[in-house]
């Protein structure tokens, strides 16, 4: 009997040892992983650099909290803003994506406080979208535009509203006094992989700023190279400018580190910077930001940038989309997403799926057990997401198994 709280309904297989693109379970079969626990080990399974990084921090210096300097974490925002960003502003390490979220709502209510309504009262609302995902804390199950996850944990919070992606009008019609902000993926992730268009992402940034609302992208699953660009946004619609941006998953390549940058733009006449709104006593965490996390992210986005990854990204998807096409599976109904976030769309209605399971969740059961790891996203949606250095052989195999279940699926159907 498990003493683990059972929030997880768990694909029945104990993993144990990994490397690169593959890991073992606990009787020593291997699977190539092309779920990386969801996008996180953006290098593949203990990357060389970054359990180098990892061993010498700990042995130098693990913790010390932030009422110290903490030299790698002033690198690591360095890094972030000059390399990564490209953009002025502040970072602010947490230890999750939800959190870092929370990060960019309570920036929002901060925001609204210092540019009140009308009536000198504060403005309070964030705008998100159905579909969407932003975590599970309190705040980020208000933020995620999914009933699934707020199931039981009514009353909800006030200051939240759910608009359909990629509908400018909608959101148009939606904005109102009380209006802070508008939250979204770039590329919405465990919604079922749903890209937000050019014109949707231009036109809301046009919006946020004629209405001096803030525009706060969750790239927590799109972040550091995982659509190709370092910052998904660019892939998309790179003139666009946001206030804010939170990341988790890849930026840690597997050790825990959250983060959210906030832009050095006036927010009034006085010049106020948007990112001193949240100042001395703001805001906080005891373990964000550590030497551990810090050193291991550095190790993780040196990489990402020394060994030009977002160019093998972009060019496995090339290959992953050509592969797929070339098959004719009347199957496979669409291949969405950006880079190396991929989402396999199913027509569910020509195979069987067992009494009670989503067929998406059964599919990824199967593929696992032919030895290939990857996540749903959403019921009829599988998920692609291979480490950014993933090989042309390794993609050649994992899509073999891929085309091999699938087929086997249906003709048994
Ligand atoms: C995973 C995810 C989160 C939550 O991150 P945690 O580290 O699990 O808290 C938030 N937003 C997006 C887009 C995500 O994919």
């Amino acid at each position: 009997m498990s003493h683990v709280l059972s929030t997880y309904a768990r694909f029945p297989v104990t993993l144990v040892r990994g490397e690169g693109t593959r890991v073992w379970d606990d009787a020593g079969k291997s699977y190539l992983d092309f779920c990386t626990g969801i996008a996180v080990c953006s290098l593949g399974h203990c990357p060389p650099r970054l359990v180098h990084a990892i061993r010498e921090q700990a042995g130098t210096l693990l913790h010390v909290s932030n009422l110290y300097g903490i030299p790698q974490q002033e690198e690591l925002a360095r890094v972030i803003v000059e390399d990564h960003v490209k953009l002025p502003g502040k970072v602010f390490f947490a230890n999750s994506g939800a959190e870092s979220n929370d990060g960019l709502i309570k920036t929002a209510r901060k925001f609204g406080h210092a540019r009140p309504q009308l009536d000198g009262s504060p403005r309070y609302e964030v705008l998100s979208f159905t579909k969407s995902f932003h975590g599970r804390t309190l705040g980020g199950i208000n933020a995620t535009g999914q009933d699934k996850v707020k199931e039981g944990f009514d009353p909800l919070l006030p200051g939240f509203r759910h608009l359909p992606f990629n509908d400018l009008a909608a959101l148009e019609a939606a904005i109102r006094p009380e209006t802070a902000a508008v939250l979204l993926e770039p590329v919405q992730g465990e919604g079922g992989v749903n890209v937000a268009t050019p014109a949707f992402l231009r036109g809301v940034a046009a919006l946020c700023k004629k209405h001096d609302v803030l525009l706060l992208l969750d790239e927590v699953q799109t972040g550091f190279g995982r659509c190709g660009p370092t910052m998904a946004w660019r892939a998309i619609a790179p003139e666009i400018q946001p206030d804010a941006i939170s990341w988790a998953k890849g930026m840690g390549g597997g050790f825990p580190i959250g983060a959210f940058w906030l832009s050095d733009r006036a927010v009034d006449a006085t010049g106020k910077a948007l990112s001193s709104l949240m100042g001395p006593g703001s805001h906080g965490t005891t373990y964000g930001g550590n030497p551990l996390a810090c050193a291991a992210s550095l190790a993780v986005l040196e990489e990402v940038v020394e060994m030009d990854l977002p160019a093998n990204v972009a060019r496995q998807e090339q290959r992953i989309r050509e592969i797929i096409a070339s098959w004719q599976l009347p199957v496979i109904t669409e291949v969405r997403g950006v880079g190396l976030l991929l989402g396999i769309g199913l027509d569910v209605s020509q195979f069987a799926v067992p009494e009670g399971k989503l067929p998406a969740a059964f599919v990824c059961g199967k593929l696992l057990e032919a030895g290939l790891l990857v996540p749903p996203a959403g019921p009829e949606t599988i998920r692609l997401l291979p480490p950014l250095n993933v090989t042309d052989e390794e993609v050649d195999e994992a899509l073999a198994i891929f085309r091999a279940t699938l087929s086997s699926l249906v003709t048994d159907h």
